[in-house]
């Protein structure tokens, strides 16, 4: 019997078995192959990240990417239930940072990264707003049913 919380190796990084899950059926929503830049469980492993990638997490590469195609995979991203954000220069190198929302093994970093998403905020340390793309209602992830589902 699987568990959402085993580990596995995805495309060639660590994550859970939900994490995956929730990037396949974003990848599928948004017709973009998903390409990796960080996986998760991740301790120390960037420094930029500050802890956010300790736990589950992924940053996603985007440079190879059209406009459009970025925007419908951090759509379905979020469709999936990732709190999700573009990340850019001059701060950071192009990905998209997102974490899975409902996992009991996001970090403390990355809890608080979900409660500044959901208050439309950045995710930075400055918590500025964020005037992107929210689902409404919110949403989470079913690993038995597999597919997005609503969230408090
Ligand atoms: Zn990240």
């Amino acid at each position: 019997m699987f568990s959402k919380y085993d580990r596995m190796t995805w495309r060639g990084y660590k994550f859970n078995r939900r994490t995956v899950r929730m990037l396949k059926w974003a990848e599928r929503r948004s017709g973009v192959p998903i390409r990796i830049a960080q996986g998760s469980f991740n301790k120390g492993g960037v420094a930029a990240s500050a802890g956010t990638h300790d736990g589950s997490s992924v940053d996603i590469k985007v440079v190879h990417l059209s406009t459009s195609q970025r925007v419908a995979l951090i759509h379905a991203l979020k469709d999936a239930g990732f709190a999700a954000a573009v990340r850019k220069p001059p701060a950071f190198g192009w990905h998209i940072h997102a974490i899975p929302t409902g996992d009991a093994q996001v970090s403390p970093a990355a809890a608080a990264q979900i409660r500044s998403y959901d208050r439309h905020r950045d995710m930075l340390a400055g918590d500025n707003y964020d005037p992107t793309y929210r689902p409404s209602p919110k949403r989470g992830y079913s690993f038995l049913r597999n597919r997005p589902v609503r969230r408090k």
